[in-house]
């Protein structure tokens, strides 16, 4: 593949991978799709980009391994399931400005050596009202706190829909503007490997859009996303806001 540094759109994003990305249907980890999304990663790193990954997964990962023997708690078994390892954060290290620049102090340097961070919630300690809603609130932070010119939200749904996705009628909104209402489209439903859902998702993307960062609902179990995203912007399947 070619190193060169090929002009793009943006030259610094968050990209963040949700649970139902990285597990397959039976809730075991897709480490192929890992895999794959780890060479896209890669790819654009060559090709001059700065990328912040914010990836979910660690409590179904978890999950798919570790068998209780007794019943646990919703709690216990968040901590459990997650205890295996990334660049940990929780809502508290928002809340303070010590924290808060610590982090981003933490991620510049990580950047400007050329190491990509990869972002989670603490999981293991966050419990109850002081957790994130999801992982989407959380790469929303990062975006703006990285001032990044993108963020890119993959889930296991091409974009929001004009209609129910399993529609054969409906199809995905390929741009949304400021203060349009969505309302009427946008499925309540819940992620089934994840704590997000569509719903968090769009107010999000709304609230990251209006700092004026680009915020894209793409597909992370299309091959060849995210390269396609930035390369042809045009020509793929994704919700702009
Ligand atoms: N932090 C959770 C995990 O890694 C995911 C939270 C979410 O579903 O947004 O498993």
């Amino acid at each position: 593949k070619s190193l060169v540094r090929m002009k793009q759109e943006f030259t610094r994003i968050a990209v963040k991978v949700g649970s139902n990305v990285l597990t397959r249907r039976d809730g075991t980890l897709d480490v192929t799709r890992m895999s794959a999304l780890v060479d896209q990663i890669a790819e654009l790193h060559k090709s001059g980009v700065e990328i912040i990954l914010i990836s979910s997964g660690a409590v179904a990962s978890g999950r798919s391994e570790v068998h209780p023997q007794k019943k646990l708690d919703s709690v216990d078994q968040r901590q459990l399931f997650s205890a295996v390892g990334q660049v940990l954060t929780t809502k508290e290290s928002f809340g303070t400005r010590r924290h808060y620049l610590n982090q981003k102090n933490c991620m510049t340097v990580m950047l400007e050596n050329n190491v990509i961070p990869i972002v989670n919630e603490n999981d293991t300690i966050s419990v109850s009202e002081l957790m994130f809603t999801d992982n989407d609130e959380l790469s929303g932070l990062i975006a703006s706190m990285m001032d990044t010119q993108a963020l890119i939200i993959l889930s296991n749904i091409d974009g929001i829909y004009n209609g129910s996705p399993s529609d054969p009628n409906s199809s995905v909104i390929r741009k949304i503007g400021h203060g349009k209402d969505l309302s009427n489209y946008i499925q309540t439903t819940k992620s089934s490997f994840g704590r997000g859902g569509m719903l968090t998702k769009t107010n999000i993307a709304r609230k990251v859009a209006d700092e004026g960062i680009t915020v894209i609902i793409a597909n992370g179990k299309r091959d060849n996303i995210l390269v396609d995203l930035l390369q042809h912007p045009e020509e793929t399947l994704c919700t702009r806001f």
